[in-house]
């Protein structure tokens, strides 16, 4: 069946990374942007590994460079999880790309972004710095993120090429993020194995892991996930389309939901990876078999890892029994 009237939560999406590329093509040529190159003859993001997904990302973000740009991007990212009744969603947001980290241009592009709206859909913010940028921009990001923490601000956390630097690098910036009351979360085990999971957990004291997949590859940390009831943000599209796994059928969500690990499934980055969520839920449920009482379980463990206040969780849950 198709799962696309069926109520989602989504929480591991890049805000700049669901740019439609249509979008992204058209507010290039209103500011007569050149940046043709990111994109292959049918129009689509062009890269053909993860260093150039990377570097494709930066030049598409090129063409957004003012509040009212992110405020169109995120009209349009909402309208794009509405059509897959996407109810609740957490996205990245990155200061390096809205006033490269100064707090008051930030505040601008903030105000903005949250001037987007689209009925029947929650949006919660999680601030992130980029890893290969470094740890000294990420304390100015850090710091975005601790004086615009609140309603809307829920989280802070990392994304960006894991194989660059430690997860200990940017101590600093998450404790200053958790001392101002923000939830955390980083990218580990994707690109590295199970170890940076376990730096992730020791080092930055995280809650949620950006993938985390790799875990499978240990299993006395698969235990430890289990029991400690660390959550998988785990994007199985996004990691078959950049060759993490070769195919679906080898992708290991399954398996880690099996063993009593707390997984939630997203999207990551959409249109570069030519996904959505109803395409994951199709998938999950061609490749593993995944039926209605599994997705309710899905959208449980995603609303119980949400980083937004109670009243809203609640808020959700409702609109959950009401389905
Ligand atoms: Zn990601």
């Amino acid at each position: 069946m198709s799962w696309t009237s069926f109520p989602k939560l989504e929480l591991h999406l890049h805000l700049e990374g669901a740019a439609d590329p249509a979008f992204v093509r058209k507010l290039a040529d209103e500011k007569r942007v050149d940046i043709r190159a990111a994109f292959d003859e049918q129009g689509n993001y062009a890269y053909s590994s993860f260093e150039e997904f990377l570097h494709v990302y930066e030049v598409a973000t090129q063409a957004l460079r003012s509040p009212l740009d992110f405020q169109r991007l995120t009209q349009s990212v909402l309208e794009n999880l509405a059509e897959h009744n996407v109810i609740y969603a957490e996205a990245f947001l990155s200061p390096d790309f809205c006033g490269d980290r100064d707090l008051v241009a930030w505040r601008e592009y903030l105000a903005a972004i949250q001037e987007a709206h689209v009925d029947g859909v929650t949006l919660k913010g999680i601030i992130t710095c980029i890893r290969h940028f470094g740890p000294d921009k990420a304390k100015e990001t850090a710091l975005c993120a601790a004086e615009t923490a609140g309603d809307f601000i829920v989280g802070f956390g990392m994304g960006g090429a894991e194989t660059v630097g430690e997860q200990r690098d940017f101590t600093y910036s998450f404790d200053m993020a958790r001392e101002a009351g923000l939830r955390l979360t980083t990218h580990a085990g994707e690109w590295r194995g199970p170890q940076e999971v376990r730096a992730a957990i020791r080092d930055l004291g995280v809650e949620r892991i950006g993938h985390g997949v790799r875990s499978i590859e240990d299993p006395s940390l698969v235990k430890e996930l289990a029991e400690t009831g660390v959550v998988l943000e785990t994007n199985p599209g996004s990691n078959v389309a950049l060759g993490v796994y070769p195919s679906w059928q080898d992708h290991p969500v399954a398996k880690l939901r099996d063993a009593g690990v707390k997984v939630t499934v997203s999207t990551d980055d959409p249109p570069f990876f030519h996904t959505n969520m109803s395409h994951e839920f199709d998938m999950l449920e061609r490749t593993f078999g995944w039926g209605e009482e599994d997705f309710k379980a899905l959208n449980a463990t995603a609303l119980d890892a949400a980083f937004c206040g109670d009243e809203t969780k609640q808020d959700i849950s409702k609109l959950l029994e009401a389905t």
